[in-house]
């Protein structure tokens, strides 16, 4: 979306705080929520409604790890980049319970298991699992399953410490102390300077602040020119199946991190993927669901489980992919004063909330975070 010229009040208020963070996803909150904890002041401006962005979207998963399993973490971002990213996940969750998410009726402890459906799979999942013992975190080898996930499954690793969670509910308990510091329907059109105040323009008012961190995700490029290319946007798709007979007891993963699923609640079980399978369609940011992708997903579903059930909701999100897979966090680089964090690349529930730890220490602090931004920007130089 854009701003017209004609929507513009000619003479705007101003409203001074001293964080301004743009976006009201699972980031945005988490950031604005962090600078609260800190003593600092925000304001939270969002162009529609709290996680009207993917946040609300998503399978609910807050899984350790990244979709793909460790031993290819380890081998496109060597060992010490991939341990510290399995840690910052673990250290999500524990901030999350920590904000009080086993309070939620959605909430479950629910350990997650990268199901390996071939042979090749199983090879690479095997091989994460014993680096993950080797690196010090809890994974568990499994031969075979007891529910509904393994009729045709070789074998799957378990992270034992995971959890699940409604992001409706989630982000309800997320915006709950922030009251009216959230501003919905206040899409930022500008960013400008006077002296060392950043000012975001609205259609109404004029917001200023010494510090702006950016939470815009897939939608970054139209909200920050200065990040423009740096984050991509890619559709996932999801289904809820009414499948009261079936039984789940863990969050899977399938194919690399592909396909998931999970159950849901009251005979539910939502499956999402099949999105690389359609990686050209799906480079998209608009919000709709395709008929290719929803029957390959019907399809996964239908092969996986043995029988069909009836499609209750089908839906879709736009994720933000980083160029290399690990987020964005930190400085934006050439924009004093402005910072960002996103680029979660299918995994912001996951790590949003330590990410915001990271983004509002740089930010307040001078704290640099260790998944900064100038790696991108240096790796586009080295490209150009
Ligand atoms: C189908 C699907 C399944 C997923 N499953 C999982 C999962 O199980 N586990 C997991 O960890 N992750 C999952 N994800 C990824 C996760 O949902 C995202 O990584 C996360 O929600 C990103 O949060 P965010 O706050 O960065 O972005 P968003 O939630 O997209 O929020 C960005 C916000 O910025 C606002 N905005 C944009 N531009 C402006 C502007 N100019 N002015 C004001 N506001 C603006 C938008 O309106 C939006 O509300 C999934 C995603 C999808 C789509």
């Amino acid at each position: 979306m854009t701003v017209s010229w004609w929507r513009r009040d000619p003479h705007p208020a101003i409203i001074r705080t001293d964080v301004l963070i743009v976006g009201a996803g699972v980031a945005g909150l988490c950031c604005a929520r962090e600078v609260l904890a800190r003593g600092g002041a925000c304001l939270v401006l969002e162009r529609e409604r709290v996680g009207s962005g993917a946040s609300t979207r998503n399978a609910g998963f807050l899984m350790r790890g990244a979709a793909d399993n460790y031993a290819a973490a380890v081998r496109d971002h060597g060992r010490e980049r991939a341990q510290l990213l399995w840690r910052w996940t673990e250290e999500n969750l524990a901030l999350l319970r920590a904000d009080g998410i086993e309070a939620l009726p959605s909430y479950s402890a629910r350990p997650s298991c990268l199901l390996s459906l071939s042979p090749e799979e199983e090879t690479e999942v095997r091989a994460s699992h014993e680096l993950l013992a080797r690196d010090g975190f809890d994974s568990r080898w499994v031969e075979r399953g007891s529910d509904d996930a393994w009729r045709t499954a070789r074998a799957g690793l378990v992270n034992p410490h995971d959890a699940v969670v409604n992001p409706v509910h989630l982000l309800g308990l997320l915006r709950a102390p922030l009251g009216d510091r959230i501003i919905e329907g206040a899409e930022v059109c500008a960013m400008e300077r006077e002296g060392t105040e950043i000012v975001l323009r609205t259609a109404h008012a004029r917001f200023a602040a010494p510090r702006v961190i950016f939470c815009t995700n897939a939608y970054t490029d139209t909200a920050l020119p200065a990040l423009r290319g740096y984050v991509a946007p890619r559709r996932g798709q999801m289904l809820a199946l009414l499948a009261p007979g079936l039984r789940l007891e863990m969050a899977y993963y399938a194919n690399h991190g592909s396909e998931y699923f999970r159950a849901a609640g009251d005979g539910v079980v939502v499956v999402g993927g099949c999105r690389t399978y359609h990686a050209d369609v799906e480079a998209a940011s608009e919000d709709r669901t395709t008929s290719l992708v929803q029957h390959a997903i019907e399809a996964f579903a239908t092969s996986l489980f043995g029988r069909t059930f009836p499609v209750v909701a089908r839906w879709a999100g736009i994720m933000g992919f980083s160029p290399d897979g690990l987020p964005l966090v930190g400085a934006v680089p050439g924009e004093p004063g402005v910072f960002f964090c996103g680029g979660f690349t299918g995994h912001g529930m996951s790590l949003a909330r330590r990410c915001a730890k990271a983004a509002v220490a740089e930010a307040l602090d001078g704290t640099p975070s260790p998944f900064g931004l100038s790696r991108a920007v240096a790796a586009r130089h080295r490209e150009s």
